[in-house]
């Protein structure tokens, strides 16, 4: 299958992984868009949250539990933990992921985190 956090997963593109479960790992965001940027992935190739079905609930508590560990590990006081879905989203990769993002210090970064607008 030609997706890229397949290839990650069965070793056909290298990369470092900061966590390598039975059913999840994580790897370092190749270009970052925070301080911390890791992104948490589940071995089965799952779309995205939009194609969950209910036996996935165990993925996704391990997905949650995991970027919360890694937080932990890495310092992070306070931190962003997202799921882009679909193109409207911002998702680029069809494979599920969890962005966890950190380790903001300055002041008018924390005061001014970029979110969209809600006027029209
Ligand atoms: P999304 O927009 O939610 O689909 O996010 C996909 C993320 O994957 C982006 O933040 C990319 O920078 C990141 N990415 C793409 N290719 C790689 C790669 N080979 N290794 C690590 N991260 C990647
Ligand atoms: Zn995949």
């Amino acid at each position: 299958m030609d997706c890229i956090f397949c290839k990650i997963n069965n070793k056909e593109i290298p990369s470092e992984f900061l966590v390598d479960t039975k059913t999840v790992f994580a790897i370092k965001d190749i270009k970052p868009s925070a301080p911390v940027h890791y992104l948490i992935i589940p071995k089965e190739h799952v779309e995205s949250i939009a194609h969950l079905e209910g036996n996935h609930s165990q993925i996704i508590s391990e997905l949650i539990f995991t970027a919360r560990d890694l937080a932990v590990n890495a310092g992070l006081k306070g931190y962003k933990l997202v799921f882009n879905v679909g193109r409207e989203g911002g998702q680029v990769i069809d494979h599920l992921h969890l962005h966890l993002l950190g380790g903001w210090n300055r002041k008018e970064d924390i005061d001014h985190m970029p979110h969209p607008r809600l006027d029209k």
